[in-house]
């Protein structure tokens, strides 16, 4: 279809003008568009439909969810289900993770069809909100109206409540409660800043704790998680002695991202914040994908992070143990050696023909073997007499029920490849499903916390528990934590790398945890971004420039200024003797004095100052030398003004002569960097980083990611020069950062080049990188001094 053909035709279902030129600008949407209105019969709706539906196509696509699981959501929109679209993305999310095993019952489920939450529910959770947090509510009167929004929509139980109920409804209630404004509420320009250099000096303002309300604020005390089997219940308080148990449990297949930030802070952070214990478990049930770097990185990371394992455990540590249950579970009557293909298991778990769920499901015909039958196949998978996908131990679960992880799981399976820690000993090898409730229970875990995307699991988690008659963890779900702007994905990110167009996996543009160590973002800044998200049970999508600007922020309270000069420029004082020198002092951070200390510099007959301030001409808005413009450098007593300019052949300025007008004190109109020539410090390489990627959702380019690269993302200075004695200092006390008065994120980060970091006037936040050696310094940009001033 041509693009005029494709807005007649949205024009013709109801679609305004721009909207259909909008929605027909990209070939590949546009076509997504069109098979989404065909399957759902769309002759003719309102654009709010149509939009809903549009952006399906667009999510469908860039998930690469297939046509059959696309057509279930396009029905429930089209017949009005799914009114969100909040509800899509989690529909759409569940179809794409549960493949094969998804149905539309579970599709319902997930995404909140049939939950009706009225503006008066929306009144009575924000209301009981309110009550619980009263004191500081009555206290911010309307200044606290747009943070109580913030959390009112963070209510788990409004997940599914309108998005446009939630204004009126807030500025209903903060009516009735504060009255109209008053005179409290006027916010005066001048009366803030005094407030905030109070604060400054008084006591720090405690911050909000992610532990201590929403998700993790709401979780049970130890021992009281419900247990089939009471009495397994004093067990796990006598090893536990009622403290909190955690565990962080990555498979060691690969680099943890920003993602995983998360699930370690509230993993580790949990337990540290009740006085707990949290293990970093290994899980390693998949030999093939495991690899020695994988481990040491991660293990790296926790500590980077700040937090110290109780205990680094495996999951394969319990094979034996994990074994001995699996006979167990046959011996009562719950397990089966199953030979089914998979084709068969599907049509089992009501795959129809024509690949769409909800046939009629049945049990495999080897559930009813007997148990001695099980007990001799199970040995026979054990001791190699099976090939992979000959035969799979299978749970006896409930084939009815409407969660399909009930649809009776695999437990073990056939996998002839020796394991990273087990060598050969295992030719068959547990699954997820089967070892990670157990080993939870086996490590006595009080809260056994995971994304969102488990959420169907926790049945067939406790189920296990119970049938083996083990104590029941109890399993939670919170919201992942992602980020746009980039991909995480291990697959793309290792194209990336072996295409040559990062330096590697910790390339400081990427969002693997060593990438953005490398990039010298400071542990700190993370763990307080975190916390000031929050966790509940919904997926937090932050733009990497959002994690910029609080990196930023953070750096400004935290790091030492030096004066780097990128392309330097030679000025030469004409008034003053060869030997002259005049000493200055500048502190490393103003305000910061008693913390991280001055140092001196010399202002001498020859100096340097960055090219980019000095200007043939001015203009309104140009501030710095120019001839005619004397200007100052910071705290040289006196203003520097121009004499002679000196050039080469092609017209380059080379050299500036310059007068010091030491008989006149004039304030200049603005200060610049500057460095003395006896204390040149020549940098071997600065790198500045911009974003790696144009757009906020590179893997939907149609083109695929790779055209998406922004080809200006690294940017190599060779000549800049720093002040020797100031980055020396900086070097030889790093980490010279100051951490965040009040916070409970304050890291002791004490290895690494990463740790010499410090602003660097005008131009933005830098470190040093693990390529530096010795005298050759590298430098990182960790983030600009401005949001914009990247995409300039
Ligand atoms: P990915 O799919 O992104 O590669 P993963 O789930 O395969 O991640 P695991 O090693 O299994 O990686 O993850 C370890 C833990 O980290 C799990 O509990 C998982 O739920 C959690 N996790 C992974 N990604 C995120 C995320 N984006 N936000 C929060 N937690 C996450
Ligand atoms: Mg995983």
């Amino acid at each position: 279809m041509s693009s005029e053909e494709l807005i007649e035709r949205f024009q013709s279902i109801g679609l305004s003008a721009p909207k259909a030129k909008e929605y027909a600008r990209n070939a590949k949407t546009s076509a997504a568009f069109v098979e989404v209105l065909d399957e759902g019969k769309v002759t003719s709706e309102n654009e709010k439909k149509l939009s809903l539906l549009y952006n399906l196509a667009v999510l469908a696509k860039n998930d690469g969810l297939d046509p059959k699981h696309r057509s279930l959501v396009t029905k429930a929109v089209v017949d009005e289900r799914l009114k969100t679209n909040l509800q899509i993305q989690e529909a759409v999310k569940y179809l794409k993770t549960k493949g094969d095993d998804a149905t539309e019952e579970g599709m319902n489920e997930v995404s909140g069809v049939g939950i009706e939450i009225t503006k008066d529910d929306v009144r009575k959770e924000i209301l009981n909100y309110i009550e619980q947090n009263k004191e500081e509510v009555l206290a911010r009167r309307y200044a606290g109206v747009p943070s109580l929004l913030g959390q009112a929509k963070k209510i788990p139980a409004l997940k599914w409540a309108a998005p446009t109920d939630f204004k009126p409804v807030v500025d209903e209630i903060a009516l009735e409660l504060f009255g109209p404004k008053d005179e409290r509420d006027v916010v005066k320009k001048e009366k803030k800043k005094k407030e905030s250099k109070t604060e400054k000096t008084q006591q720090p303002v405690k911050e909000r704790s992610m532990y201590s309300e929403g998700f993790l604020g709401e979780l049970h005390k130890p021992g009281q998680n419900p247990q089939a089997f009471p009495e397994l219940m004093d067990e796990h308080l006598a090893f536990t002695k009622g403290k909190v148990f955690t565990r962080f449990p990555p498979e060691p297949n690969g680099f943890l991202h920003i993602g995983h930030s998360k699930a370690i802070m509230v993993n580790f952070g949990y337990a540290k914040y009740h006085g707990g214990n949290c293990y970093l478990r290994f899980d390693d049930t998949n030999p093939e994908a495991e690899e020695e770097v994988y481990f040491n990185s991660i293990k790296s990371m926790v500590s980077w992070l700040g937090f110290e394992p109780w205990k680094i455990t495996y999951s394969s540590d319990y094979f034996d143990q994990l074994y001995e249950l699996a006979e167990k579970l046959i011996e009562v009557g719950k397990a089966y050696v199953c030979h089914c293909t998979p084709e068969e298991v599907k049509a089992q778990r009501g795959l129809k023909a024509d690949g769409t769920l909800g046939g009629e499901r049945f049990p495999s015909p080897y559930a009813s073997r007997t148990v001695e039958e099980n007990l001799t196949e199970f040995r026979k998978m054990r001791d190699g007499h099976y090939k992979l996908g000959e035969a799979v131990l299978r749970m006896k679960q409930d084939i009815q029920s409407p969660n399909p992880q009930m649809w009776d799981l695999v437990a073990y399976r056939v996998l002839n490849a020796p394991h990273h820690r087990t060598g050969d000993k295992w030719k068959i090898y547990p699954t997820y499903d089967f070892t990670h409730c157990l080993v939870d229970s086996f490590e006595n875990i009080s809260h056994s916390l995971c994304t969102t995307e488990f959420r169907l699991s926790r049945e067939s988690y406790e189920w296990l528990c119970d049938a083996l008659h083990v104590y029941r963890p109890a399993q939670r779900e919170y919201g992942r934590l992602n980020i746009t702007g980039t991909i995480l994905s291990k697959r793309k990110i290792a194209k990336l790398v072996n295409d040559g167009h990062v330096r590697g996996w910790d390339d400081p543009r990427l969002y693997t945890l060593e990438a953005i160590k490398r990039r010298g973002v400071p542990p700190g800044a993370i763990l307080s971004f975190i916390n000031t998200l929050g966790v509940t049970t919904a997926t937090t999508n932050i733009q990497v420039v959002r994690l910029e600007s609080a990196v930023r922020a953070y750096l400004d309270s935290t790091t030492p200024r030096l004066m780097l000069l990128l392309e330097p420029l030679l000025c030469e004082v004409v008034n003053v003797d060869e030997n002259f020198a005049e000493e200055v002092e500048i502190p490393f951070k103003p305000g910061a004095e008693d913390k991280l200390g001055t140092r001196k510099l010399k202002f001498t007959k020859r100096f340097y100052i960055d090219r980019s301030d000095y200007r043939d001409e001015v203009d309104k808005e140009y501030f710095r030398l120019a001839p005619g413009q004397p200007v100052g450098l910071m705290k040289v007593p006196y203003n520097v003004s121009v004499k002679e300019v000196i050039r080469d052949e092609s017209g380059k300025v080379t050299k500036l002569l310059v007068n010091y007008d030491s008989d006149a004190k004039k304030k200049p109109k603005t200060f610049i960097q500057w460095v003395g020539e006896s204390n040149v410090k020549k940098i071997k390489e600065t790198r500045l980083y911009n974003q790696l990627f144009t757009s906020e959702n590179p893997s939907a380019h149609p083109d695929g990611f790779l055209t998406d690269i922004n080809p200006d993302s690294e940017e190599v200075i060779k000549d800049s020069i720093i002040e020797a004695g100031g980055f020396n200092e900086i070097v030889k006390k790093s980490p010279l950062n100051i951490g965040i008065e009040g916070s409970d994120f304050n890291i002791n980060e004490t290895e690494g080049p990463q740790t010499v970091r410090f602003q660097a006037l005008r131009i933005g936040y830098f470190c040093m990188d693990k390529d530096s050696n010795g005298d050759d310094v590298v430098l990182n940009r960790i983030v600009t001094l401005k949001e914009d001033s990247a995409k300039a």
